[in-house]
């Protein structure tokens, strides 16, 4: 029974070249196989050029939930979160790969290969290079970075598809431009009847672009420090009982403004 298995594999292996270390391979056709040479796992359909690697994700939906949750501060009240949908996509970036500027150290470039903005997704181009949340850069830049599945046939995830060049941006001579897919779980969720798709890094288990709250964070410090110092030039004028309620008042005002702010 095994030797039909091998049998039936070997008729539909194929020869190729893994675009993640560039070696020729001979590898099953199916979603995703593991490269014999580098080990990194790599999508199996499409590119007649080769097969791109992917960033293994790491992060599972429950603990992606968890952070993106607690992030946006969603209600916890029975049924006042939902979640309609959530799905592990493997999105297509492009990796400009240098030979003559490759380092560890130094940041590369990446933009995006496809647009995900209506599921939460900020694009990466030539001129925003970052998206808070998103390490796709960090995590693409060695093959050791990207790390490797135990069981590619076991992944389930949907492969969103490479629709965008990359970006114009030219690359000079000796470098050219990779296609990596990097993993993210997209959320679809009803809170109180609105409706929000918001993505979660999959590596990471950080919520991704405007979901992020540490700019927030640092404002609510700096409004609170900013706040104590009305309430000291306040204090000898009116007295402590009269500048400490003035001084909670402003504190709630200025975090409905904040929490409004971020529910847009
Ligand atoms: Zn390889």
């Amino acid at each position: 029974m095994s030797g039909e298995a091998g049998t039936t594999q070997a008729a539909s292996d194929r020869l190729t070249q893994c675009l993640g270390c560039n070696g020729k391979i001979k590898v099953a056709a199916a979603r995703f196989v593991a490269c014999p040479l580098c080990g990194l796992t790599l999508v199996g359909a499409g590119a007649d050029s080769g097969l791109p690697p992917l960033v293994a994700p790491r992060g599972g939906q429950d603990r992606c939930w968890e952070a993106l949750a607690r992030e946006r501060r969603l209600p916890d009240r029975e049924g006042a979160t939902q979640v309609r949908e959530a799905r592990l996509l493997l999105v297509p970036f492009w990796l400009l790969d240098d030979a003559s500027r490759r380092s560890v150290s130094r940041p590369g470039v990446v933009v995006s290969a496809a647009d995900l903005t209506p599921v939460g997704l900020p694009p990466l181009a030539a001129g925003r290079a970052r998206v808070a949340g998103l390490g796709v850069e960090p995590a693409s830049r060695t093959g050791d970075a990207m790390g490797r599945l135990e069981d590619p046939s076991a992944l389930d995830a949907a492969v969103v598809a490479a629709t965008l060049p990359p970006d114009g941006a030219a690359a000079a001579a000796g470098a050219r431009w990779r296609l990596v897919y990097y993993p993210v779980w997209s959320f679809h969720y009803v809170v109180y009847n609105k409706e929000h798709y918001h993505v979660v890094d999959a590596v990471t288990a950080q919520p991704v672009g405007p979901a992020r709250r540490v700019r927030s964070r640092v404002a609510v410090w700096a409004a609170m420090i900013g706040l104590l110092g009305v309430f000291l030039a306040l204090q000898p004028l009116v007295g402590a009982a009269a500048a400490v309620p003035a001084w909670g008042v402003s504190l709630a005002a200025f975090r409905l403004t904040l929490l409004r702010q971020r529910a847009v």
